[in-house]
């Protein structure tokens, strides 16, 4: 299955600072709506609006995943039955993603309900109930009955075209990929090893959800780090001592970038890096052989073949091959930069041999930002209240993608700040979707930033379209009373990068499930949100929106709009070799581990990390607490792939008559893009919107590597 949920690089993860704030409810231009005049109008567009309903019990959400198997089971009976003279696109293919689609919205809201409930009882009953509900899905693929039947029509070689063709060959494909083709007592144990596998992955994401880790530190040891910070309810402890918590990004990243003392900044690493080292190291172990073993039984000749076979890289040598040669045009940037904070910190302690080491660099890229380009990220906040920037950014993309938002009061809260937005065509009036935004963070709520898609997108059995809804889950400051809701200019680029998923998932045409909004490949589906983070770092853009909100005729002055770009390109170097290292311990892992080397997994990962950036701390296993490892695994690489295509979608915005703000750039992004979802193959997409074929220059001058690279990604 492909994963719903869209995350941002580990890397794009600062949440940098803490001031917070007042909500302001009255955004401008924003009229509201009621559900039911948003529905009844769906009708005239033959289109159905619905939200999904919310299990509020552990019992409601046992029944609706029995109901779920229930009816999928139902339905495959009912395709597994068919006659020679019944079969056809509709009984049999179609019928398949109709099911399957169906069982997808309770999976949805099942993961909706884990990530965000503010009911442990409930968040545990979503993750069982997933375990089950995948345990089913994985045994889909064996139903022999159905296979048979589908497998009668493919062979009757229909004359099919376009998405219709391509619904068929990848079902096919997929079919192949499940192992349909080997004897049925080996197809047995594969299907046995992948239920093993799906349950192991979803414990290894429970366990980095649980882990905490607090650490209490001196008001010296945590010299340099912001007043904001210290003075907090949960950090303060009121005793000279202050409680810094190593789960939470944002806590981490405050100390990591600001604390003066080396031995402060090493012991946060290393509890940073051993979270839920103890439970997950183990299952980490037996996924990576699991994976290996199914990849094997399958004819491949690893994991990471496996899963790049259905991407743009189509082989594992292929996308490592991609992020070596990054490695390598990026050595000599890297290293002046590294010698850059070798020179700060032999300062600093009075030692000309110092060294550069996991620990240091976010301090050092932090003094380099403050020391040469003089940018104060913190002092930056007071242009970012968090409604402005919402409003801002509601603004833009209603303009240069045809569309018009309005709140709508939602019938069922899952906390009570949720809020509601309704899409619409601007021209025509057509309901295109809806989206949630859930934006501050909370006890036991998921701790980083996504989209989730609830419904996709799909064209129903009765001829309506199923417009999609999506939620933002993100973790931005959170208001407190007296204060307004400041958010770093970090937080700025990652709402733009949130919400192009959303507009992904809303605006799609395609008719079957599997391929609506961002089901396309992995290593694409980063790219249009990657390019909107150019919005973010553009002064006429920021000028739209971004004010002081002490006084907001000041608007950012050009000059350290500027210097924040400059400081951005310093320490590129250091922030790309860091991806890398995640998307080659990555592939590594899924390459090099298996049966007989188990315990070379932790070893494995810390080496290559250690020898792309910097090396990790002794005795930590940064693996344990590595998500993207479930969902992305074989695939982080997609990120730094998909940032080769952004760089380049961006130029035509770029050239455009209108820059960021320009409609006919906004459109053709919808509808070579976003409407298309993966109906066509995604590389005609790309290449339809630039129109022409792709190029990886403005990539390579964007992070600053100038020996050019031959081939694009
Ligand atoms: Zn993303």
């Amino acid at each position: 299955m492909t994963p719903k949920l869209i995350l941002i690089p580990v890397l794009a993860a600062f949440l940098a600072g803490c001031s917070s704030g007042l909500q302001n409810d009255n955004s401008p231009d924003m009229t509201t709506s009621s559900l039911a005049d948003y529905q009844r109008k769906a009708e005239n567009f033959n289109s159905v609006i619905s939200l999904p309903h919310f299990e509020t019990t552990t019992n409601t959400i046992a029944q609706s995943v029995q109901l779920t198997i229930a009816l999928g089971n139902k339905a495959l009976d009912q395709i597994g039955k068919l006659t020679p003279a019944q079969i056809n696109f509709t009984s049999t293919i179609r019928a398949l993603d109709d099911a399957a689609y169906k069982a997808s919205l309770t999976a949805n809201r099942l993961e909706i309900i884990r990530q965000t409930s503010t009911n442990a009882s409930l968040r545990d009953a979503a993750e069982d109930q997933t375990k089950l509900l995948n345990q089913w899905l994985v045994s889909l693929d064996y139903r022999r009955d159905v296979f048979l039947v589908i497998k009668a029509y493919a062979d009757t070689k229909p004359d099919l075209t376009g998405e219709d063709a391509k619904l068929l060959s990848e079902t096919m494909r997929d079919y192949r990929r499940a192992g349909v083709a080997l004897p049925t007592a080996q197809q047995d144990e594969v299907e046995s090893l992948r239920k093993k596998l799906s349950t192991l992955e979803t414990d290894f994401g429970a366990n980095i959800d649980k882990a905490r880790q607090k650490l209490v530190f001196t008001r010296a040891e945590l010299d340099g780090v912001p007043e904001d910070f210290l003075n907090r309810g949960d950090v303060n402890n009121s005793n000279g001592t202050y409680s810094v918590m190593a789960n939470i990004t944002w806590h981490y990243i405050t100390v990591m970038e600001n604390a003066k003392s080396e031995a402060t900044r090493l012991k946060l690493e290393t509890a940073r890096e051993n979270l839920a080292r103890a439970a997950n190291v183990p299952i980490l172990q037996q996924v990576l052989v699991l994976r290996d073993t199914i990849a094997k039984k399958l004819g491949y000749t690893n994991w990471a073949d496996f899963q790049t076979e259905i991407k743009m890289a189509k082989t594992g040598a292929r996308a490592a091959d991609f992020l070596e040669r990054l490695k390598t045009g990026l050595q000599p940037k890297f290293d002046a930069e590294t010698a850059e904070f070798r020179a700060m910190k032999a300062k600093d302690i009075g030692d000309p041999s110092a060294q550069i080491f996991l620990w240091d660099w976010r301090y050092y890229a932090n003094q380099l930002k403050k020391e040469k380009y003089t940018v104060d990220e913190e002092a930056l906040r007071v242009y970012f209240p968090y409604q402005n920037v919402l409003d801002g950014m509601f603004k833009i993309y209603q303009r240069i993608f045809g569309l018009k938002f309005q709140r709508i009061e939602p019938p069922y809260k899952w906390v009570d700040d949720l809020q509601l937005y309704a899409v619409s065509d601007a021209a025509t009036g057509e309901p295109m979707g809806l989206f949630y935004l859930d934006m501050f963070p909370r006890e036991g709520k998921f701790n980083h930033f996504a989209e989730f898609s609830i419904i996709d997108g799909k064209l129903l059995p009765d001829g309506k379209y199923q417009r999609p809804v999506a939620a933002l889950v993100c973790n931005f400051p959170a208001p407190e009373s007296g204060k307004p809701s400041l958010m770093a200019h970090e937080d700025v680029v990652t709402i733009f990068h949130e919400f192009g998923h959303a507009m992904h998932c809303i605006l799609t045409r395609a008719k079957y499930g599997r391929f609506a909004g961002t089901s396309v490949p992995g290593d694409f589906v980063e790219a249009p949100s990657q390019m909107l983070e150019n919005w973010a770092w553009d002064k006429t853009v920021l000028d739209s929106f971004a004010a002081d909100y002490r006084d907001p005729s000041k608007k950012i002055p050009a000059e350290i709009l500027g210097k924040l770009k400059e400081a951005k390109l310093a320490t590129e170097g250091n922030v790309y070799r860091r991806q890398l290292s995640f998307g080659l311990a990555d592939l590594a892992l899924h390459t090099q581990i298996h049966a007989d080397n188990e315990q070379e997994t932790v070893p494995l990962a810390n080496r290559i990390a250690g020898d792309t950036f910097y090396p990790e701390p002794p005795d930590t296993a940064f693996v344990a607490y590595f998500g993207h490892l479930m969902g992305y695994d074989a695939g982080y690489y997609g990120y730094a792939w998909a940032d080769a295509i952004a760089a380049d979608m961006a130029t035509i915005f770029q050239n455009a008559p209108d820059a960021f703000f320009d409609r006919d750039a906004g459109m053709r992004l919808r509808h070579e893009i976003y409407s298309q979802g993966d109906s066509r193959d995604v590389q005609i997409s790309i290449e339809k919107f630039l129109g022409r074929p792709e190029s990886i220059d403005p990539f390579l001058k964007k992070i600053g590597i100038t020996n050019v690279l031959p081939g694009n990604p």
